[in-house]
């Protein structure tokens, strides 16, 4: 039997006292005062107080065999609580049910950790049972903004006259640069299928069929080494028009940001979005996902240091290097301990052979670690050009170029972290845009596309692209917010030669592209609109707007750091005989684990 609840347990107020109700929920907290049992009866939307007093003997005996975590259903009246027992912080902590009827839907064996927020269990026993790790509040409460996110998302694109439309999961490789999954085919032995990267060749199929605006939540399956900011299968909101520009789909995706913000957590983002270019991010910080909610922008000393008698700066941008300083205001009392303890740290976190500084305190002045090997004059212009002042501490890496910067962005994000420079109420959108096309893979030893094969150069570089590969921009652009990049995309090439020729590029040879991108190729023969899209990635956009900083806090099952479901235990071994009829056989030494 189950009683149809009349409220949900976070929902009674004092304006219900006196009201007969019913509620359904699980056992929480319990106590027995002398004879009177209280207990937080919890449910996704809150917490109840419900009493069972003494008068009536056998309901309190029915109650005295409840535990935690139990299911359970009361009548009862809603009563006020004494002035001295309300619970402002609970939304129902003015009233209390008093029970005259109990029913118990389900018995609980003792949890393996307490349902409450900030469990120290580890993780891997909090994945193992991560339908009760669910119930904890916050977990809820991020669940929920999930399911308010997507309705946003799909109210903005029905608005917007955008269609729906779902790929298949089970399709050929996709161009995105990672590792596939790939499903046998019993049917056709021998053969696989791919899990989609991306549905980026289907969209661009969609475009060549007209159907103009498309819109797709959809999960998306790379097999790569796993981050905290990465899981193995996760969602995007994927995009593609017909008829666009970058500005296009830049403002219609500031649009959706602005509306989601506003109706997930009710925060105003300014539009349109800050703009910099890939070479001006990395210049300024370091890095092409800058989070640009403070400062400590790097200055570049290569000129001013390019002559000195210091041999480590001279000779660094004599071979094309770089000297980068950041300003941490307010450091330039820092001790010599506190200043060794940091360059170990910066040594293992940013790989940077050492580090340089320059503190600017009361006591001694301007004192430049290097110092004797520099003249005043030079370590003044340092100091003018990070835009140092008396009472800051300037820090100074010296090395190949791209490398200097990439641990200059990290020594700056360290910094930004460790003195609290970084306003944590705050959402900073920004584009970055005009990437390099292709990269120089020194391993393979051929080019590869920065965003992917499809990603149409600048006009004004393709005639460049033969004889200057490095310099050729493209019109790709990725969506960054305080940090992480929460989306990419790029106009597309929509005309076949060119595409040939960027195939070409990437040491994709005729044939090579005729079998795996024969369809697309072929597609285009048929008249193809340009087209240009983007997809956000819907993980990161959850944990940055949920304040978490893990993804595993936004997903309700996520895998592992090893790619792993710890609670139902997959990845897992398989039937001999499902093998067979796959035609597969495993190598030598893997069956069971033993490889
Ligand atoms: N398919 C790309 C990605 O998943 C996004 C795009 O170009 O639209 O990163």
């Amino acid at each position: 039997m189950v009683w149809n609840r009349t409220h949900n347990c976070g929902e009674l107020t004092a304006e219900n006292i006196g009201e007969e109700i019913i509620l359904n929920g699980w056992v929480g907290t319990r106590r027995d005062l002398g004879g009177v049992i209280f207990i937080d009866l919890r449910d996704r939307e809150g917490i109840t107080q419900i009493v069972f007093n003494e008068t009536d003997k056998q309901l309190h005996e029915k109650a005295e065999q409840l535990r935690t975590e139990y299911v359970i259903g009361v009548q009862g009246k809603v009563d006020e609580r004494d002035d001295e027992n309300i619970n402002p912080k609970l939304a129902t902590g003015e009233v209390e049910i008093v029970v005259e009827d109990l029913i118990i839907y389900s018995e609980a064996e003792t949890t393996p950790f307490e349902i409450k927020e900030d469990i120290e269990t580890g993780e891997d026993i909090r994945l193992k049972y991560r339908y009760l790790e669910l119930r904890r509040p916050e977990l809820q409460q991020s669940i929920k903004l999930r399911s308010d996110f997507y309705q946003s998302v799909r109210s903005f694109y029905h608005e917007h006259n955008f269609m729906e439309i779902e790929t298949p999961v089970l399709m050929k490789s996709t161009p995105e640069g990672a590792r596939d999954y790939l499903v046998p085919s019993r049917v056709n032995p021998g053969r696989f299928f791919a899990l989609p990267q991306s549905p980026q060749t289907y969209k661009q199929l969609l475009m060549v069929s007209g159907f103009d605006r498309y819109f797709q939540i959809v999960k998306c399956f790379r097999d790569e080494d796993l981050r905290a900011d990465r899981q193995p299968e996760f969602t995007q909101i994927d995009v593609e028009m017909s008829f666009v520009d970058e500005k296009n789909i830049m403002s219609s995706t500031e649009a959706l940001m602005s509306k989601i913000m506003a109706e997930t957590i009710g925060e105003e983002v300014a539009s349109p979005f800050e703009q910099l270019t890939y070479d001006e991010a990395i210049k300024t910080y370091g890095t092409d996902k800058p989070d640009t909610r403070f400062g400590l922008e790097i200055a570049d000393f290569s000129e001013l240091v390019r002559d000195s008698a210091f041999n480590i700066f001279s000779s660094t941008v004599e071979k094309g290097g770089a000297v980068l300083g950041i300003t941490v205001p307010d450091q330039g009392d820092m001790g010599r301990g506190a200043i060794d303890r940091l360059t170990e740290r910066v040594q293992q976190k940013t790989g940077a052979g050492g580090l340089i500084y320059i503190k600017l305190n009361e006591d001694d002045g301007v004192k430049c670690s290097v110092g004797k090997f520099l003249t005043d004059e030079t370590v003044d212009a340092m100091v003018d050009s990070a835009d140092a002042e008396m009472g800051d501490l300037v820090l100074i890496l010296a090395g190949p170029d791209p490398e200097v910067y990439q641990q200059m962005g990290k020594l700056r994000l360290m910094m930004g972290k460790e003195h609290n420079l970084i306003d944590s109420d705050a959402f900073n959108f920004l584009w970055v845009t005009d990437f390099p096309l292709v990269e120089w893979d020194r391993d393979g030893k051929r080019y590869q596309a920065l965003h992917h094969p499809f990603t149409a150069p600048q006009d004004k570089d393709i005639d460049q692209l033969e004889d200057k590969p490095d310099s050729v921009k493209s019109r790709a652009y990725d969506l960054v917010l305080n940090g992480y990049e929460i989306g990419g995309g790029s106009i597309r090439i929509h005309d076949r030669d060119l595409q040939m020729k960027m195939f070409e590029l990437l040491g994709i040879d005729e044939q090579e592209a005729e079998e795996r991108f024969g369809f697309l190729l072929e597609a285009f023969k048929y008249g193809t609109p340009p087209h240009g899209g983007i997809a956000l990635g819907v993980d990161r956009i959850m944990m940055i707007l949920s304040g978490g900083n893990s993804l595993r806090d936004v997903i309700a099952f996520p895998k592992n750091q090893n790619a792993q479901s710890v609670m139902d235990g997959s990845p897992d071994f398989v039937d001999p005989k499902q093998l067979d009829e796959l035609h597969i056989r495993l190598k030598r030494g893997v069956e069971m684990g033993q490889g």
